[in-house]
């Protein structure tokens, strides 16, 4: 028999939490051939949520879930792991200076990297999907020396699957005719959706739209949905991202032609090296690969230094406060 893969999730008991971790039970993260182990980690006050979590999971006697462990040690929930969904993170509260956050968030993501430098198995995978995710996955990577550094990313799959069904909706069309979607640079409200190279019908997306949708609506849109949908549920997107999660990992390990991800930026397309950054990406052999060859206009330039600068912000403010 198989053995089984080893997919841990922190922050399990939350939103996301709970929209995830019944799909990655029902094979939907690695392929319903491929039996799983969910290692759930939680801080201590939300270990019980997390075991009424679990014990729904029994409940769905799911054939691929061999086992659930549940713990708020990381050194444990890493201890083997094949795959690290990275979710728990310190919300942003209101009054809460950046730097504060990025305190908090070393905290947590610092002593996360060293478990899972210390005790992942060899293929470790990794997914930061909590806030903000880039820098994040950038302190768990520089705190995990002797794993690859292209073993770390950051989850921009959720802006790239609403930057596809905006322009779904617009050209009324269905999500499988569009084809070369890219974010680029952070997951934040600088990202940039980018329709140059997006080819719908085999031409260019970006010369079936005015430039004015293009600039006023499309890329706003993309980039505020999160927002637009707390105001519409009365509570932030987790399905939605759960399922992003779910993509991106798939994707990862069962290849794809094109995507976007945020990984270890190589000096691509001018984006300093170490940098954890949003490109366009294939997976092949169950690595990232960032596709190369893309001419950059103007306008999509000045878009992609602008959020790359923001990232280099924000690793020059964790440097300074000496979390990576
Ligand atoms: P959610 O499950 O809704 O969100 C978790 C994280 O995902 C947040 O940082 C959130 O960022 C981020 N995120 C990324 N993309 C999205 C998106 N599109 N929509 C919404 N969120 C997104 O948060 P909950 O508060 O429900 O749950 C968090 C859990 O994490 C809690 O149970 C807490 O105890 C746990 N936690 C665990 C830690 C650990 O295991 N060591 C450490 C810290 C927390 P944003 O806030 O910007 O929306």
């Amino acid at each position: 028999a198989q053995t089984p893969v080893k997919v841990t999730v922190t922050g399990a008991a939350g939103q996301i939490g709970y929209a995830l971790l019944f799909r990655i039970a029902s094979g939907q993260l690695l392929g319903a051939d491929v039996p799983v182990t969910l290692s759930l980690l939680e801080v201590p006050q939300a270990v019980k949520a997390a075991e009424g979590t679990a014990m729904e999971l029994d409940d769905c006697a799911f054939p691929l879930l061999r086992g659930i462990e549940i713990t708020d040690d990381p050194n444990v929930a890493f201890n083997g792991t094949n795959v690290a969904l990275l979710v728990g993170a310190m919300p942003r509260k209101a009054g809460m200076e950046r730097g504060d956050l990025l305190e908090a968030n070393g905290g947590i993501f610092g002593p996360q990297g060293k478990a899972i430098n210390d005790h992942a198995a060899d293929d470790i995978r990794v997914l930061v999907v909590g806030n903000p995710a880039n820098t994040n996955a950038l302190i768990a990577q520089q705190h995990a020396p002797d794993v690859p550094a292209e073993r770390f990313t950051a989850m921009t799959r959720l802006d790239h699957n609403r930057a596809l069904s905006q322009l779904a909706a617009k050209l009324g069309v269905a999500v499988a005719d569009i084809k070369k979607m890219t974010i680029w640079g952070n997951h934040s409200a600088t990202q940039y959706p980018d329709l140059f190279h997006t080819e719908v019908g085999g031409k260019i997306a970006a010369e079936q739209v005015d430039e004015s949708w293009l600039r006023d609506t499309f890329i706003p849109t993309v980039a505020k949905r999160g927002a637009a949908i707390i105001d519409a549920r009365g509570a932030s997107s987790a399905a939605s991202a759960a399922n992003a999660a779910i993509d991106h990992v798939h994707d990862w390990v069962n290849g794809t032609e094109w995507t976007s991800a945020a990984i270890v930026s190589d000096g691509s397309y001018g984006v300093p090296e170490g940098l954890i950054s949003s490109f366009p990406v294939a997976s092949r052999g169950g690595r990232w690969e960032i596709i190369q060859g893309l001419e950059i206009d103007a306008f999509s330039r000045e878009r992609i230094d602008a959020s790359v600068r923001e990232l280099e912000e924000e690793r020059d403010a964790v440097r300074k406060l000496g979390l990576i």
